[in-house]
């Protein structure tokens, strides 16, 4: 009898006898066995059939059964049905059969079976660890994943390989698995090679792990690298490191990165880029030695500690962006309380302080504020630090600085307010459609909704986040498992979408909730479909919200199964309220009554409109409404108001500055024009002006008008008919191409009595 190790019989596949009989351990490889044998038969022009409890019958009839090519698994709990049947196919002539059996089959136990000639019995091998098989090695090889295709293995790492195995016998998977883990640690994936020494092999398992993804993180801070560092970090907690040496390990691969950048070896990560990580790993490190020493009482939530890397991850990433700017703003008090405290001389020789002063050793011919003063920090040099003084932060991130954070802070949503609360009440959160202009709030409504269905710290029932949990306070900084994508930039690559959805995945594996925000969803395209099919699955814990402009673009989305709400302009009531709200923030209590309706007119019931309006009054020295009129973008009314009284003045000269130059003007020439008519049309003429920017000009205007009826009258016009030529003429589209000179000579023209422009 021929006998075979299933590897060689794989490695070289060739049609067997008319039986064969594998013998299982692990059944590791039954698959590939079976699809093997399926070819080689396939190829013969024969079909694989399956044997069934269902042929016992026929097989004691023998004749009944059809030529063929059976397999006869008997792995599975079948072996006692299936005997009679591998025992009448074994004794046909005219069949093929394949007997697939566990290693302990009472079918070996039946000496008649393993003698007979013309049985082919295929092993599975165990192998000694000192003297793997070729075949075995091969197969190993070709199967490790991590060593990418026709990688030359050379011999002496099959010797180092068996020499770690240390003796004893192993299975096939262990083998494999072995193997695994001696590749991860001992071949280079940046060089693609293999590596010698224990500390080489060290330094590849670490820089495989956490340094390769910080490193490529640091040179471009992709969602992507985020992720697999917070993997890294997450592995070598789940291996039982304790977050002290987490912590040594990220100081540690920051400075060996910054020893390489010292001694002039090529790192892809730019050097500012690289001092501002030290900074900021510095400035975060006291929180993230609170979380470490915390968490051995157990009561620390475990993925706090993620969760503040992956801050400290976020906090770089915002912060190398922002050029020209104070990149270290807000963090100067944590950096100082650093370097003034005492130092640790048994720390490591090289700490991260240590590091930051070698990097920040070497002045550069040109460098930013905040590197100075950092050096000055740092290097202790009382010169410097004097020279350099702090510098105000930038004006930026203002957006939304006023916005609601808790659904109690809403104004004038309470049909959306009261549903989100029963969907709290009901643990029920599926998708959820926000329509309605720009600036009306969704993004804020949306906000609050994620950041109370992340908090670990509320109540299940309850829909006000807690204010306290790590989520809440870390979520304006962003936070674990929470995106806001936009459909104008990520619908349009569907790369751009598969790689994020993957980054989602390892999100997952740290965040206990997921919450999306997409706007713009009528131009996500595939975004939409793929992202909710991923989200469906785990649809309970994650939050789906989309936000658009109108309601058709809710069909792009194809959720249909998602709640819809309409964001409309705030009422007048409303819009009073958010505004004391917002200006109470200034520390002004109430504004005067003409004030508050410029800046009511301004807002339009837009919540963003009317923080800029409360802004631009409160933050300033407004104390009238003309003031307010200025600072609010309405200087243009009066400037309108007098060019057209100058237009109906008996001599008029061209004037020396433009009318769209009229401060803060928003509307075109014609448009600011046509305006003032509308307010001196003759069913006007004597009423107050519906807008309150326009209100404060009805003496000018009652003026204005005057002038017009005297003007009509010393041409023997009706006031009607010299102000209906005068607006046909506004009126006509090409007036804001002719210019603004010559639009003005024809208006001369017609308050002449020239009759060219009659209606
Ligand atoms: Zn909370």
């Amino acid at each position: 009898m021929k006998s075979i190790l299933d590897v060689e019989f794989l490695l070289a596949p060739r049609l067997p006898p008319r039986v064969l009989v594998y013998r299982m351990r692990t059944g590791l490889l039954r698959h590939e066995m079976e699809r093997a044998l399926r070819d080689l038969f396939e190829q013969e022009g024969r079909e694989l059939y399956p044997c069934r409890p269902s042929m016992v019958g026929l097989a004691s009839g023998g004749q009944a059964l059809f030529d063929g090519v059976y397999l006869c698994d008997l792995s599975r709990e079948t072996e006692q049905d299936l005997t009679p049947v591998v025992k009448a196919l074994r004794d046909r002539e005219t069949s093929y059969l394949a007997v697939f059996a566990p290693h302990g089959s009472r079918l070996f136990a039946d000496k008649t079976w393993l003698g007979a000639d013309g049985i082919l019995l295929v092993e599975e091998p165990i192998v000694t660890s000192d003297d793997i098989p070729d075949a075995v090695w091969q197969f190993v090889v070709a199967n490790c994943d991590l060593l990418p295709t026709a990688t030359p293995v050379p011999k002496i790492v099959k010797e180092r390989f068996t020499d770690q195995l240390g003796g004893g016998r192993l299975a096939l998977p262990s083998l494999v698995q072995a193997f695994d883990a001696y590749v991860a640690q001992s071949f280079d994936q940046r060089s693609k090679e293999f590596v010698e020494t224990t500390e080489q092999q060290e330094e590849v398992k670490e820089r495989s792990l956490l340094a390769d993804p910080l490193l490529d993180y640091l040179a471009d801070p992709t969602l992507r690298d985020r992720a697999n560092v917070l993997r890294g970090v997450d592995l070598r907690v789940r291996r039982g490191r304790s977050y002290e040496s987490l912590i040594d390990d990220l100081h540690q691969l920051s400075a060996n990165i910054a020893l390489k950048i010292c001694s002039g070896r090529a790192v892809s990560v730019d050097r500012f880029d690289f001092v501002l990580w030290i900074a900021l790993l510095v400035a975060w490190t006291p929180s993230l030695r609170s979380v470490a020493t915390e968490g051995h009482d157990g009561a620390i939530h475990p993925n706090e500690f993620l969760q503040i890397v992956d801050q400290l991850l976020r906090d770089f990433a915002t912060r190398q962006t922002s050029d020209g700017r104070d990149r270290l703003a807000g963090v100067w008090d944590r950096i100082g309380d650093v370097s003034r405290a005492p130092r640790d001389d048994d720390q490591d020789e090289l700490g991260l302080e240590q590091c930051l002063v070698e990097l920040l050793g070497r002045q550069g011919t040109y460098e930013p504020e905040w590197v100075v003063r950092l050096r000055a920090i740092f290097c202790l040099d009382e010169t410097q630090l004097l020279a350099a003084s702090p510098t105000p932060s930038g004006s930026g991130h203002d957006e939304g600085r006023f916005s609601a954070r808790l659904f109690d802070e809403i104004v004038g949503r309470d049909a959306a307010v009261a549903a989100v609360k029963e969907r709290f009440g009901a643990a029920r959160h599926t998708p959820l459609f926000i329509y309605g202009p720009d600036g009306v709030g969704k993004k804020t409504f949306a906000r609050a909704y994620a950041r109370a269905f992340m908090c670990t710290g509320r109540a299940e029932a309850d829909y006000l986040s807690c204010g306290r949990c790590g989520v809440c306070m870390a979520f304006d900084n962003g936070v674990l498992g929470y995106v806001e994508l936009d459909g104008a930039a990520h619908g349009s690559s569907l790369d751009s979408v598969r790689g994020w959805l993957r980054d989602m995945k390892y999100f997952r594996a740290f965040a206990e909730r997921n919450a999306v925000i997409l706007e713009n969803p009528e131009r996500a395209g595939g975004l939409i479909d793929t992202l909710l099919k991923t989200l469906e699955e785990r649809h309970k814990a994650t939050l789906f919200i989309a936000c658009g402009r109108e309601i058709n673009s809710l069909r792009a989305t194809g959720v249909s199964r998602s709640e819809v709400h309409r964001f409309a302009r705030l009422s007048n009531a409303d819009a009073e309220s958010l505004v004391a709200r917002f200006c109470s923030h200034y520390g002004q209590r109430l504004l005067p009554g003409p004030v508050l309706d410029l800046v009511l007119e301004k807002g339009g019931g837009l919540p963003r409109r009317l923080a800029e309006a409360c802004a631009n009054v409160c933050g300033g020295t407004v104390i009238t409404a003309e003031d307010a009129g200025k600072v609010l973008g309405f200087g243009w009314i009066g400037g309108v108001i007098a060019t057209w009284t100058s237009l109906l003045g008996a001599t008029w000269t061209e004037p020396s500055t433009l009318i769209s130059d009229h401060e803060g003007a928003s509307l075109g020439v014609a448009d600011q024009m046509r305006a003032t008519l509308t307010h001196i049309a003759p069913g006007n003429v004597g009423r107050e002006p519906a807008l309150p920017s326009w209100r404060r000009h009805s003496r000018a205007l009652t003026h204005l008008a005057d002038e017009m009826a005297k003007r009509a009258a010393s041409t023997g016009q009706s006031y009607d008919s010299l102000w209906g030529r005068l607006s046909a003429f506004w009126c006509l589209d090409h007036v804001d191409l002719v210019g603004q000179r010559q639009a003005f000579m024809e208006t001369r023209r017609i308050l002449r009595g020239n009759t060219q422009w009659a209606a």
